[in-house]
């Protein structure tokens, strides 16, 4: 397969890939809302001789794309959800694309040996549409997975929290604050006790653990002693040992916290993410594909922040990446920011994207040519699933 062929494929094709990153920019589609953007890129892979399946897994704005045969079986994911307000500050009206236009790419190509999935999966910032997707079974037969993320560099890895969200109540007795206050059990002193308790915890905590939350009930009058409080938080770790010790930790300081004042408490799993395995010969052969194009490569590290992404459990049911491609020409712009939004709706941001799209599909090209490569691939992903799970 001639790298040099798929290049001028994707060249044939930038306009259009181009006009439908920046429509998807502009309808802004929030989670479980992509419309549009998911009509978008799933109209051009019919149109380009993909079989589509809209509407899978109950989510009205997922889609699942197809075409080859047998194995190996790559999936590509596109992400095109917006933030509300401002938009497309994370840049996903570029990863649908550059999955597309990957796969698109193959297409045309011809002589391809396996099958290239285009995964169309709603609600990365808000509902984790991929796990959805894991659990219907999208990716049981999927050799790799892949997906670039806009960012302020080139690399082939990643690093994302584990998290385990909560709702916390806690369950008290009301009474007048100030006539019989002897009378009532007080729910707020246990949720006040709990931030305070999570505040001590820290010191004694592993680095890099992130606790975070808000009261979302405080009381329900002054002039009463609040019988009902309830909170919402989040617990992050980068392994999922140090998740489930730390949240051991935090469930006993919830009891404690009830226990103190005489509550009742109760405590409901709201969420949960998965930490990114990346798959370092996956990783590697993207770089070299990034380095190929004329790209410089930056090595991810914990310093440069770290969120949680749905991409986390794909990563830990089928070898796979989460890899980032520079669209700000290095100048370190947060997501989630206006200033990121713009540059995902730049020309330059846009011949990244471009680029980052060849070296998707010149990977999917390595993966789908070399036994040899497909079986380190699939031996590290073993390997690094039989420790964790040791
Ligand atoms: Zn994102």
């Amino acid at each position: 397969m001639s790298k040099d062929k798929i290049i001028e494929i994707v060249d044939e094709i930038k306009v259009e890939l181009i006009n439908i990153a920046k429509k998807i920019f502009e309808y802004s589609e929030t989670a479980f809302q992509e419309r549009k953007s998911s009509k978008l890129l799933s109209d051009f892979l019919e149109k380009e001789g993909f079989k589509v399946e809209r509407r899978i897994a109950n989510l009205e704005t997922a889609f699942l794309a197809e075409f080859g045969d047998g194995k190996p079986k790559i999936a590509l994911l596109a992400e095109y959800d917006a933030l509300p307000e401002i938009g497309h500050a994370c840049g996903h009206n570029m990863i649908g694309v550059m999955s597309v236009g990957a796969a698109v790419a193959l297409r045309r190509l011809g002589d391809i040996k396996g099958t290239i999935m285009v995964v169309g999966s709603p609600a990365e910032e808000k509902g984790a549409g991929k796990k959805i997707l894991v659990e219907a079974g999208v990716f049981k037969d999927v050799d790799v997975a892949m997906m670039i993320h806009p960012a302020s560099m080139n690399t082939g890895y990643d690093i994302a929290y584990a998290l385990r969200a909560f709702k916390i109540e806690y369950f008290g007795k009301a009474s007048h604050a100030a006539s019989s206050p002897d009378k009532g059990i007080n729910a707020l002193d246990s949720m006040i006790s709990l931030f305070s308790m999570i505040g001590l915890m820290r010191q004694q905590l592993p680095e890099k653990v992130r606790i975070h939350g808000i009261i979302t009930n405080g009381g329900q009058a002054s002039n009463i002693i609040p019988e009902y409080t309830s909170a919402e938080i989040t617990v992050r770790a980068l392994d999922e040992k140090t998740l489930n010790e730390t949240v051991e930790k935090f469930k006993n300081i919830v009891e404690s916290a009830a226990k103190a004042y005489g509550c009742e408490y109760k405590i409901t799993e709201l969420d949960s993410m998965e930490a990114v395995l990346v798959n370092e010969p996956l990783a590697k052969t993207l770089e070299k594909n990034y380095k190929s194009l004329g790209m410089k490569i930056t090595k991810r590290t914990y310093e440069q922040g770290v969120g949680s992404t749905d991409m986390g459990i794909v990563t830990q049911t089928v070898p796979g990446i989460h890899a980032y491609v520079d669209i700000t020409g290095g100048i370190d712009i947060p997501v989630h920011t206006r200033d990121f939004a713009q540059a995902a709706n730049s020309e330059d941001g846009y011949k990244a994207m471009i680029n980052a799209t060849k070296a998707l599909a010149s990977t999917c090209g390595d993966v789908m040519n070399s036994e040899e490569l497909l079986q380190e691939i699939v031996s590290y992903f073993e390997r690094r699933k039989g420790i964790a799970s040791s």
